[in-house]
């Protein structure tokens, strides 16, 4: 693989990742004026621990405990009780909030960049290259000046990665997590990979990671250490091709709206309004799967998975995330899939329809042999 000396500092896009901390329990808390320290879990009402459904989201305090989105909300109860038995705090969240507030933040992100990308309600990447001047040290400043704006007139914390690529942007905004600014400098970009696992880099998603831990290959130095063409051997092409355009910053800095025009989609109405949770989650979970394996067969790959809800009395809503890269692993759309509807659903309103839709399709070179990783 090869292992050029990055110089390039100069013609490098700037990329800034802005990502929001446990943001709405971070909503929840001051708005009720909350006590941080406490877990505040947001999901269906858990019935002192006998509830059905699942959790939203939760406050850092609540994640101590191992707590996690989509979780069952038995399980976060059994972990961390309410009251009367313990003193967590459980509420079923107000939507509105967080859509009032995401707006704000991005309303404080937008001006600085020339090319800004909402990538969810909590998550947006901007292209400051311009604003900056190309400086890399005026892009730190820059962040550091947005997530101030942020505590300051919101009261919200915010992490931020500077990178030269929409992976290194990412990977730098969970670096130090919650409130955080990492910024990587094009000539650090190998530093920065070496010794890394491979399941932490966007784009590798669990089912690749377990494939290439089989191998014996746990961090980008196993992976590049065994050549671009074992690498191939073991996966295919276009995946070794892709991973040395990790290493070399020499993947995608494309930041731009999300179109859902070229995608694929699958719904499912309900015959009777559902009201079970779990139903409506086995269902979205079959409509991933064939939308998955018609992405396959298409050859393609997408940045953006969509969850659609219908409730009863025909209102409609449409939850987005945009993934780092175009992938086409079906267990990355789940979890996308299954966070999207955890955090957005309305737990008290009866569910008419469910869709799931793939977007911002990306068509692979038909010239590469690929060999489907998913496949047993
Ligand atoms: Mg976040």
């Amino acid at each position: 693989m090869k292992r050029c000396q990055h110089d390039l500092h100069m013609g490098s896009r700037i990329i800034i990742h802005c990502d929001l901390d446990a943001f709405f329990a971070a909503v929840e808390i001051l708005h009720h004026n909350l006590d941080p320290s406490i877990p505040l879990i947001i999901g269906s009402d858990p019935q002192q621990g006998r509830g059905r459904g699942i959790v939203s989201t939760c406050n850092y305090a609540a994640r101590d405990f191992g707590i996690r989105s989509a979780m069952p909300i038995t399980e976060a109860w059994r972990r961390c009780p309410g009251s009367p038995i313990g003193d967590a705090v459980y509420m079923r969240g107000t939507r509105g909030l967080y859509s009032r507030a995401s707006r704000k933040v991005m309303a404080i992100l937008r001006p600085f960049a020339a090319k800004f990308e909402p990538a969810s309600i909590d998550e947006a990447y901007l292209d400051v290259t311009e604003y900056c001047a190309g400086d890399w040290d005026a892009a730190l400043a820059l962040a550091r000046k947005m997530k101030l704006s942020i505590e300051e007139e919101l009261g919200l914390s915010a992490s931020f990665g500077i990178g030269s690529t929409r992976i290194l942007a990412k990977m730098g905004s969970e670096e130090n997590k919650p409130g955080g600014i990492h910024r990587t400098m094009p000539n650090e970009i190998h530093t920065f990979f070496a010794d890394r696992s491979l399941r932490q880099i966007p784009g590798i998603g669990p089912k690749t990671a377990t494939r290439l831990s089989e191998w014996g290959l746990e961090t980008m130095t196993d992976a590049l250490g065994v050549g671009e063409l074992s690498l191939a051997r073991f996966t295919n092409e276009r995946f070794a091709a892709w991973l040395s355009q990790v290493v070399e910053g020499e993947t995608s800095d494309e930041i731009s709206v999300l179109r859902s025009r070229k995608s694929i989609s699958k719904e499912h109405t309900f015959s009777q309004d559902q009201r079970d949770i779990e139903v409506v989650l086995e269902r979205l979970e079959e409509l991933v799967t064939m939308v998955l394996k018609r992405a396959k067969i298409m050859g393609v790959s997408g940045r953006l998975a969509e969850v659609k809800i219908r409730y009863r009395g025909f209102e409609t809503h449409s939850h987005q995330r945009a993934l780092t890269v175009a992938m086409d692993e079906e267990s990355v759309f789940q979890r996308s899939a299954l966070r999207l509807f955890a955090e957005q659903v309305e737990y008290d309103r009866p569910i008419r329809l469910i869709g799931f839709k793939m977007g911002n399709l990306e068509v692979h070179d038909s010239r590469q042999i690929t060999l489907d990783l998913e496949e047993e």
